[in-house]
């Protein structure tokens, strides 16, 4: 009898020390991996983009701090850095090969396995608010092309033409990779995963893809489980070569191994990114959330534009590996 009371007691301690070492909500921000080194970004362009780094996870950080739900956090963060012309999702997007923007999109309710994607939409300035859409007012999982286009009209939703889309920078990059001889990558997505103080988990993705891809090339981003995953234990959402992300089910296959064998998130990341992606030449990173508030941001690339923000309210931002 005493040996299950203080049993009782030692299992209640421990709930206690989790409860109290959980923080009440947590925000993971990414702008995409690639070959970002120091010296690449010229000191102004390292600043914009920290900067909007920052406004964007301070978006997402109110949403949560006032008790709202990580969906309306994810959501609010995409938003921001699809209006900006720095990170390659709505505006800003890259250039397909024959000079086009086709945006993919995802975003997933972890709670309650809900998820809402759009593919291949060109008219959609923030593909992130077509797919949540999609997830509240459709029966449907995923829309592409023209249909979601017009299901985005149906719901209200303005649509913008290709030219709000296109900057001098990507038109200048699409000539750089279409004339390269060793098939240069150039890309970059956005995405972020929150958990609320509900203890909700939520996750969203939204790219232009990779540059010069050939139009009608869909990504990993909104595919969910590929680019995209959230349940109530696991978020995910990831940036690299599309292709290796779906074939390997990669943001799926974190939380899945964290749920069947046991390994700490962490370690489930690190195994997928580091040596799994790592090893067939899958270059990028991801984003990754538990139901405890833990989180890590691996990535096999120079860089990855990253960031989080928890109760303290103190927005962290980093770029390069060696930070
Ligand atoms: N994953 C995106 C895609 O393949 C691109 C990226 O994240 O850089 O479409």
């Amino acid at each position: 009898m005493r040996k299950t009371w203080s049993g009782a007691l030692l299992a209640v301690l421990a709930i206690g020390a989790r409860a109290n070492t959980r923080p009440s909500f947590m925000l993971v921000v990414h702008g995409g991996a690639g070959s970002i080194a120091r010296g690449d970004l010229t000191p102004p362009e390292d600043s914009a983009y920290r900067a909007t780094l920052t406004e964007a996870i301070h978006r997402g950080y109110d949403v949560l701090r006032q008790g709202g739900a990580s969906l309306d956090a994810v959501q609010a963060v995409i938003t921001v850095l699809e209006d900006s012309p720095l990170f390659n999702a709505g505006k800003g997007a890259v250039l397909t090969n024959v000079g086009t923007v086709e945006l993919d999109a995802s975003i997933m309710d972890g709670g309650r396995l809900r998820a809402g994607a759009v593919a291949g939409v060109q008219h959609i300035k923030n593909p992130i608010l077509l797919a949540r859409l999609v997830m509240d007012r459709s029966p449907h999982v995923l829309l592409a092309g023209a249909g979601a286009e017009a299901f985005a009209k149906e719901q209200g939703m303005a649509l913008v033409p290709q030219s709000y889309f296109y900057t001098e920078r990507r038109r200048r990059e699409l000539k750089r990779v279409q004339e390269a001889e060793h098939g240069e990558r150039a890309h970059g997505t956005v995405g972020a995963v929150a958990l609320d103080q509900a203890g909700r988990l939520a996750a969203g993705t939204s790219t232009g893809g990779i540059a010069n891809k050939r139009w009608g090339r869909i990504g990993d981003s909104p595919i969910v489980g590929a680019g995209t995953y959230a349940n109530d234990r696991c978020a995910v959402s990831g940036t690299g070569v599309g292709e290796y992300f779906i074939r390997n089910v990669t943001a799926h296959d974190i939380c899945a191994r964290m749920a069947y064998t046991g390994v700490s998130l962490e370690q489930a990341a690190r195994d997928v990114v580091m040596t799994e992606l790592a090893r067939q030449g899958g270059d990028g990173g991801v984003i990754a959330l538990d139901s405890d508030g833990r989180f890590t941001m691996p990535f096999n690339t120079e860089g990855m534009f990253r960031g989080y923000a928890g109760p303290d309210g103190q927005i962290v931002v980093k770029i390069y590996k060696d930070e």
